[in-house]
């Protein structure tokens, strides 16, 4: 069977969930060869193993994290020309997409940014993408050279599937551009204890109806319970009220998630760019004819001081 090669998105050796998810896709196309790189490499095979991965070949050097990108994008390729893979998935954050991107022109191959699903075709992955700010999905499939696809947050389910998992030392030449761009500093982001934004399952997001900086609490409360990211759109974060890090569209984060409940949004084009391929939408708005009620998939016309208090309270309760 065809080995196909996964990017290990990872934090010191703790997976991060959309790798796990590329794991599930992977598996439909081949064999799953993980690639992890950097501090705690090696830590990551068991729950690699766990969920499918035959192998994993790991490299750990100052440069992963000295350097920006580049010298894991030696390192893919090392393992690229290891195993001549008949895939190679990489995550859809920044990073991954700038490394699958160095990967393809490389390799000489085509990409796929952004699938939201995989699947096997007779002439390759077949991978299904979202575009015109989600209001079509078009399949697509690399005609030239090994597909290089970039899979976004919360594509498939995390599934159980136990296999070897063997740990193999990568060995990795770094190129002269390896050391081109020196990172001078890291400033961790200040902890909410909520979930990333992009890998969240459930998020709450709030709109220029929540009308001020004082009010996202109840925003905030509500994704608590579900225990949700917070979004916001582009009004919200404009007037001040959230961090533009928390942005959901065309200007700010893309997600993707089961459940995401949008309140005191209109539902712009350039809103639901960010939103619209979420599994399950629901939207609290004042105005029956928002545009955001176009898309749900349950609507609360209502206002959301409120509907959202009540809401929380209702899932609060229910949970015990
Ligand atoms: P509004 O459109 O003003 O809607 C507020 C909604 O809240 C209304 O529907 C109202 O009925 C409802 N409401 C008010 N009070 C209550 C209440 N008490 N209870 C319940 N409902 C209430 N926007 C983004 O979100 N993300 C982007 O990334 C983005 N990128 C953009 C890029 C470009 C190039 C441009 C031109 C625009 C972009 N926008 C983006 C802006 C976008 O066009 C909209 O202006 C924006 O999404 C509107 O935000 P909103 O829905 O919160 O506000």
């Amino acid at each position: 069977m065809a080995e196909v090669l996964v990017y290990v998105d990872h934090a010191d050796g703790a997976v991060r969930k959309p790798t796990l998810e590329l794991l599930t896709l992977a598996r439909r196309i081949g064999e799953p060869v993980a690639v992890a790189l950097g501090a705690g490499a090696a830590d990551t095979a068991a729950v690699l193993a766990e969920h499918g991965a035959v192998k994993v070949l790991t490299a750990d050097a100052p440069e992963f994290t000295e350097y920006l990108v580049v010298p894991k994008v030696d390192a893919l390729q090392a393992a690229y020309d290891a195993v001549s893979p008949a895939a190679v998935l990489v995550p859809s954050s920044a990073e991954g997409k700038e490394i699958a991107a160095r990967l393809a022109v490389r390799i000489g191959s085509g990409i796929i940014t952004d699938a939201v699903d995989l699947e096997a075709g007779d002439e390759g992955p077949v991978a299904t993408q979202a575009a015109f700010a989600a209001s079509f999905t078009t399949k697509s499939r690399v005609s030239k050279g090994t597909p290089v696809i970039t899979v976004k947050p919360n594509s498939a389910p995390v599934e159980a599937a136990p296999a070897a998992g063997a740990v193999e030392a990568l060995a990795v030449t770094f190129g002269a551009l390896a050391t081109g761009t020196k990172v001078v500093s890291r400033t961790p982001r200040e902890s909410t204890g909520r979930p990333e934004l992009t890998e969240a399952a459930i998020v709450v997001s709030g709109g220029r109806g929540v009308n001020g900086a004082e009010n996202f609490g109840i925003i905030e409360a509500l994704a608590d319970s579900l225990g949700a990211a917070v979004g916001a759109s582009r009004a919200a974060v404009d007037a001040g009220w959230y961090p533009h890090s928390n942005q959901v569209g065309q200007t700010g984060k893309s997600v993707s998630p089961q459940l995401y409940i949008a309140s005191g949004i209109s539902g712009a084009i350039q809103h639901r760019a960010g939103m619209q391929t979420s599994k399950t939408i629901v939207a609290i708005n004042k105005d029956a004819e928002a545009p955001i009620f176009d898309l749900v998939d349950y609507g609360v016309v209502g206002d959301l001081f409120a509907v959202v208090p009540q809401l929380t309270e209702e899932i609060k309760a229910r949970k015990g």
